[in-house]
């Protein structure tokens, strides 16, 4: 029996494999902080609960229009008009099954054999292995530290070529938490219009930033007609394993999101979208309350981390993710992360999760309470005296 040939370009999210391999260790019995997931450890916020709840209770459980129930369609349109800045009308809108199925709608959809696809590197791995998935070339955009994790935007321009068709942008960033400035955005938006490129703009962290503001992209002059937003619930409101995103995305592209929602899902449960409503139409004060929280967890693992001789890590102004340079300790990122879950019980993410760019980092998720954020430092501390060789 064989595959078909396209599953050898398939990649893959190694956060999956690491949280696999250390609940592995964890069964054998070892203590393990689990560092690696990139999820809120809060519940989904009691009134979301109920809203679905309510909704199985009230028989809403048969198939739902495939873009979406229009309530939520209307609530999604109506909170990024506000939100980000730029009108847009229910039809824009396409609920989908977790943020995830936007990339792979837009990919799909949108990239051709051949085509070259600008990602950021370090960034989301799905990007890179959808485009390879669909016979797109992906071409790695650097990210770097010491330009705070944004695009070099005098790289970016000689990235372009011909057959540029895409460039994913995603801020506030994973792996790194970098934000993109206006300024920046600007720029990258004329160079979007210059190249007719398309941009898929991964906003799912929009609402976890902690100083400066959130610009999307989607709302510089010109560019609502060439941008494809990605955002959803999964973040903001703790909603992980609901499984809840969804697309904002120009007229032109509406009927291929249709098709492509038809072909997959059909349409995503309706019982959760009624909590989805909730999510966006009911009080906010979780998603503060939550914000707040992790803004609390990054001072802690940044001011514990630079403390460590060896570790370099900037303090990131969203997402909730620190993504230290770790060459000081002697060790590539792989290997400090390898070993520091062998042998200290704390489990991060080499920084090669996420492209060829970052040998020298791992990444830490601080999505996780302040007492394991302190033990994981104190393990780290203990690690690193232990392994470091003396610069
Ligand atoms: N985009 C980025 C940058 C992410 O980090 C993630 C999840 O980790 C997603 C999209 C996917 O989100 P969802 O769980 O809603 O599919």
């Amino acid at each position: 029996m064989r595959l078909a040939s396209r599953m050898d370009r398939i990649g893959t999210e190694t956060a999956f494999e690491a949280a696999a391999r250390a609940r592995a260790l964890e069964a054998t019995g070892v203590d393990v902080v689990h560092l690696e997931i990139g999820e809120p450890d809060f519940d989904t916020p009691a009134n979301i609960r109920a809203a679905a709840k309510r909704a199985l209770d009230e028989g809403k459980t048969h198939y739902a229009p495939f873009a979406g129930i229009p309530e939520l369609r209307a609530a999604i349109a109506a909170d990024a008009s506000v939100r980000k800045g730029l009108a847009v009308s229910p039809d824009q809108v396409f609920v989908t099954v977790g943020g995830k199925g936007v990339m792979l709608y837009a990919i799909e959809a949108l990239v051709e054999p051949g085509d070259e696809v600008l990602v950021p590197d370090p960034g989301y791995p799905i990007y890179e292995s959808l485009v390879r998935f669909m016979g797109g070339v992906p071409v790695p955009v650097p990210l770097r530290q010491a330009n705070g994790f944004r695009l070099d935007l005098a790289e970016l321009r000689t990235l372009i070529t011909p057959r540029t068709r895409m460039l994913v942008l995603n801020s506030p960033a994973n792996p790194s938490g970098g934000v993109l400035t206006r300024s920046d955005l600007e720029q990258i938006a004329a160079l979007a219009i210059a190249h007719d490129l398309v941009v898929l703009a991964d906003e799912i962290y929009g609402r976890i930033l902690y100083e400066g503001e959130h610009v999307s992209i989607a709302a510089l002059p010109g560019m609502a007609e060439r941008t494809v937003i990605l955002d959803g619930f999964s973040k903001t409101y703790a909603m992980t394993g609901w499984r809840l995103g969804y697309a904002i995305v120009p007229e032109w592209l509406a009927f291929a999101f249709g098709r492509l929602l038809i072909n997959s899902v059909s349409c995503v449960a309706t019982f959760e979208q009624w909590g989805a409503v909730e999510a966006l139409t009911g009080p906010q004060d979780a998603v503060d309350a939550m914000v707040a929280e992790f803004r609390a967890r990054r001072d802690l693992i940044v001011d514990g981390l630079n403390a460590i001789p060896g570790i370099r890590c900037l303090r990131p102004a969203g997402a909730f993710y620190v993504f230290p340079e770790i060459s000081g300790t002697g060790l590539s990122g792989a290997d400090f992360a390898n070993r520091l879950l062998a042998e200290a019980g704390v489990s991060a993410l080499a920084g090669t999760a996420f492209g060829g760019v970052s040998v020298d980092h791992i990444r830490l998720s601080y999505a996780n309470s302040q007492a394991n954020i302190r033990k994981a430092l104190e393990r780290i501390a203990t690690f690193v005296g232990r392994v470091a060789v003396p610069a």
